[in-house]
């Protein structure tokens, strides 16, 4: 099944030569490469719902407090996909059209995700560079954020930092360094968000709870269809 599907997704190399009996391989690209079991369909088939904009679905008011209070947020919200989350961070962290949120150059949302950003939530990523330990250059950071008081330049009003950093070999970024940009954003007035779609991972890695991990950012969002188990699904948490 598994050699099947990888052919059919194009790793032809990697199906090729390797008999089914010898291969055993779990695929954790993504938790959308697999199909959910029967308890899991169960559970959706027997989950008691009702009107979300009313507060009336039990179960997904569950799901937004039990989030909020792992992350360590005051509130958490359901989003349909990681992409729609990191959209709906990025717009959230603008002033007003016009402004920007600092992206890094190796990041999901620069890389993966149609500049919708820009298209469809009017925030210009200004574009600083990714380091290979997937942090973005605090050098650079300093020389363009505060923006200058100038009619000419874009307003930046947030930082978006991405851990683990996917397109940086899956680095989960320092704790040191998630608290030295948030000093000099808080300094200078900008919000700091992380796009968590894997940070499960990076708090792992780094011994830390995930409240303890995301303390410095003010929004984040994490990805449920990551390693997570659940086939779809992302939340953002924040004020
Ligand atoms: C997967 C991923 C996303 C997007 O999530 P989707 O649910 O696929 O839209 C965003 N950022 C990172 C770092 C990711 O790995």
């Amino acid at each position: 099944m598994f050699i099947r599907s990888l052919a059919q997704r194009g790793f032809k190399k990697a199906a090729v030569g390797v008999s089914q009996s010898t291969l055993s391989i779990a695929d954790f690209r993504s938790d959308t490469c697999t199909t959910p079991c029967d308890k899991m369909r169960d559970a959706m088939a027997n989950a008691v719902v009702g009107d979300e904009v009313y507060g009336d679905d039990p179960t997904t008011n569950k799901l937004h407090r039990d989030m909020a209070e792992l992350l360590g947020k005051e509130a958490a919200l359901i989003t349909t996909s990681g992409t729609q989350a990191n959209l709906i961070s990025m717009m959230l962290m603008n002033d007003k059209i016009g402004s920007a949120v600092v992206i890094g150059s190796n990041s999901h949302i620069m890389y993966y995700e149609r500049g919708g950003m820009a298209s469809i939530g009017g925030v210009f990523g200004y574009i600083l560079p990714n380091l290979p330990d997937g942090t973005i250059d605090m050098d650079a950071l300093k020389y363009h954020v505060p923006s200058p008081d100038n009619p000419h330049k874009v307003k930046i009003t947030g930082i978006s930092l991405e851990s683990s950093q996917n397109n940086c070999g899956g680095r989960a970024i320092q704790p040191a360094y998630i608290s030295e940009v948030k000093k000099y954003a808080k300094k200078n007035k900008v919000k700091l968000h992380l796009d968590g779609a894997r940070a499960w991972n990076s708090a792992l890695y780094h011994g830390l709870s995930m409240k303890e991990y995301v303390k410095d950012f003010d929004i984040l969002n994490v990805c449920m269809s990551k390693g997570m188990g659940c086939p779809a699904l992302s939340v953002i948490a924040g004020t």
